[in-house]
């Protein structure tokens, strides 16, 4: 089973990581692959270029074998759109393949607004994460949606290539890219929030209007 979690990691921090390898245990799989998105289609300017959140992320995840970095939404030309990569992806596996897309409840909810959203599960499963304070709205498409396609349990994701969609309700940590970016801006710091490594190469380089001189 493959399993992609995208985002724009802007910068990548704890949330993510964690909830990655929550995903990773939780369907038994080896790895998961982080996507950075190049222009986020659904957002204004990021904070950071592509090829900064990119390294961020890389460092983010040096020392853990079961996260890796999957960089082909930044290099292909032009904005980023999930179906594409799905496409991608299941031309490499094959047919016959499981391959999972991990998306949080905030972006899920939007889902049918995605481009060619009714595509997406004809390429994968998908695992829908619940954020607090981001509940589906109940007669929506995409709260519809899970209701028709919704998988019991982890293992019914291996049974078929595609088509599920899976609920998981696991902890998560109270971090948001967006609060550690206002937090650098205000000339605070964000330690603790990200890896180490992360949050010294922001200072490094002052990225986010990071200060670069005093301590770390
Ligand atoms: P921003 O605050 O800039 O919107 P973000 O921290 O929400 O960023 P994204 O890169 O936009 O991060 O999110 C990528 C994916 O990670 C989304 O599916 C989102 O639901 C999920 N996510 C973000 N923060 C957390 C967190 N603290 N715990 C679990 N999942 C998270």
């Amino acid at each position: 089973m493959h399993v992609i979690y995208g985002g724009t990691f802007d910068p990548v921090h704890h949330g993510h990581l964690r909830l990655a390898l929550e995903i990773s245990d939780r369907l038994g799989v080896g790895q998961v692959s982080l996507v950075p998105c190049h222009i986020p289609p659904h957002r204004g300017d990021t904070g950071a270029s592509s090829e900064q959140r990119l390294h961020l992320l890389t460092l983010a995840v040096a020392d853990e074998p079961q996260l890796r970095v999957d960089e082909r939404e930044l290099k292909r030309s032009g904005a980023s759109y999930t179906a594409d990569t799905l496409r991608q992806l299941r031309n490499e596996l094959g047919p016959d393949a499981p391959l999972v897309m991990v998306v949080g409840t905030d972006a899920f909810g939007g889902f049918d607004r995605w481009r060619e959203w009714q595509q997406i599960p004809e390429l994968a499963h998908i695992v829908v994460v619940r954020r607090p304070g981001s509940e589906l709205e109940p007669s929506g498409v995409p709260a519809r949606l899970l209701a028709e396609r919704e998988a019991c349990d982890p293992e019914a994701l291996s049974s078929q290539p595609c088509g599920l969609i899976l609920e998981l309700n696991p902890p998560l940590l109270d971090i948001s890219a967006t609060g550690i970016r206002e937090r650098i801006a205000d000339g605070r710091s964000a330690r603790y929030l990200m890896p180490d490594s992360v949050w010294f190469e922001i200072r490094r380089q002052g990225l986010y209007g990071a200060c670069t001189a005093g301590n770390f």
